[in-house]
């Protein structure tokens, strides 16, 4: 039996594991690990049966611990414990799905423990890509995309050579403001933000849709997933979110992978990889849908996207800069604190004030994450 384990096992990437995990039936839970929903985690812990928890509230962590105080569960709290739930002994894999660079600390220490990652936090590879890489060829651990772009180009690439691909091709959505001028998105609420057309997901991420960040964090996360120069990573927007992305190849063949929006899939796929499995759901009908269509990203009103990609080419520690500094605004326009424009403000000005540090430490990362906080923390000083 395959043991896992689940960071971020409670929101909308972790929940979705475990419905694949519920479905298959021959993989075991090792640990499980989340930020404050004790409710769901106790469900979770009684279904699943892990060993150990952890729980980021140290208060929720005391909670848990009494409402599951007649199982032989061991509960663990913060850094330590989503590290001790990333590192436990008898996971082979670990799905890294908490939101935010958070992830940074317990990714690096489950590939030091030599466990292979399904990796949905982005933000990891987008801040930190230049260590874990590396680090995963040395300790020869696979990193499994999970993001449905990557898995995408993932399975293009299964048997091909990947040194012959020329060109990735990402597809994005355009999210709910697609077609909308920076004027006409100047007051949206955010439950229009919240609206996504195609895929429902965690808060964070369905904000970072809304201002196309996503696609930009996507542009990053491919350049380090896939080896490749950022300017060979190009974006096109297909409404549909039929085609999830696309490897050209230097014959110039194309090759796609299509599917219902269903994250299950990608998911699935990293868990099993090289296998497929059946999934149940939707298929595709192309009969109904009857056309695909595509647009070129707009990237004068959506700036996140420009931003995001224009740190990716900077690198360093410039892409830490634009993470935190999205982290943050997003947190921010979620509690009503700043408007959805001034999320990619915010971005830039970040940006604009940072001197850029070349191959940054972990240390150097998380300093530079701080320092962007309490910029903003000035910036929106007396508001
Ligand atoms: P959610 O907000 O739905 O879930 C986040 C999970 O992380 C929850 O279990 C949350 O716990 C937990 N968490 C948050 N902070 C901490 C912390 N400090 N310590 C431990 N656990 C924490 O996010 P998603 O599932 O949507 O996204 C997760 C990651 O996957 C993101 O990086 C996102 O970009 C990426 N992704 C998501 C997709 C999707 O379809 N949702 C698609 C592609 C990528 P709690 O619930 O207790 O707060
Ligand atoms: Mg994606």
């Amino acid at each position: 039996m395959r043991k896992i384990a689940i960071l971020g096992s409670t929101g909308s990437i972790g929940t979705q594991t475990l419905d694949v995990v519920r479905a298959n039936k021959d993989i075991e839970i090792a640990s499980l690990a989340a930020g404050s929903n004790v409710e769901l985690l106790e469900k979770q812990i009684r279904e699943f049966h892990p060993k150990m928890v952890s729980v980021w509230n140290e208060d929720k962590a005391l909670e848990l611990k009494e409402r599951i105080k007649d199982l032989d569960v061991e509960v663990h709290k913060g850094m330590e414990g989503l590290i001790s739930a990333a590192t436990i002994d008898s996971a082979e894999l670990v799905v890294l799905a908490v939101v935010g660079m958070v992830g940074i600390r317990p990714a690096i220490a489950a590939i030091n423990a030599h466990k292979d990652i399904a990796l949905a936090n982005k933000e990891t590879l987008v801040t930190a890509g230049h260590i874990i890489m590396p680090l995963a060829d040395e300790k020869n651990v696979r990193i499994l995309p999970v993001d449905s772009e990557h898995s995408a180009i993932f399975q293009s690439l299964n048997g091909e050579n990947k040194e012959q691909a020329e060109k990735l091709i990402l597809t994005a959505s355009g999210g709910p403001f697609r077609g909308m001028t920076r004027e006409q998105m100047k007051d949206v609420s955010v439950e229009d933000a919240l609206n996504h057309p195609n895929w429902s997901m965690g808060k964070k991420i369905t904000i970072d849709s809304a201002t196309m960040v996503n696609k930009g964090l996507e542009i990053i996360e491919a350049k380090w997933l896939f080896d490749m120069d950022i300017r060979d990573i190009q974006v096109i927007v297909q409404p549909q979110s039929l085609i999830h992305s696309m490897v050209e190849f230097l014959d110039g063949g194309i090759i796609a992978q299509l599917g219902t929006p269903d994250m299950r899939l990608p998911i699935q796929y990293a868990l099993y990889y090289p296998d497929r499995k059946f999934l149940d759901g939707d298929r595709v009908d192309f009969g109904k849908i009857g056309k695909i269509t595509f647009e070129i990203p707009d990237m004068d009103n959506f700036r996140g996207l420009y931003l995001a990609r224009q740190a990716g080419i900077t690198g360093g520690s410039m892409p830490t800069v634009m993470n935190a500094a999205n982290e943050k605004a997003v947190a921010l326009f979620l509690s009503g604190k700043i408007k959805f424009l001034e999320i990619t403000d915010i971005m830039e000005q970040c940006m604009e004030n940072h001197k850029v540090l070349n191959n940054p430490s972990l240390e150097d990362i998380l300093r530079t994450e701080r320092e962007t906080y309490d910029y903003i923390d000035y910036l929106l000083k007396g508001r």
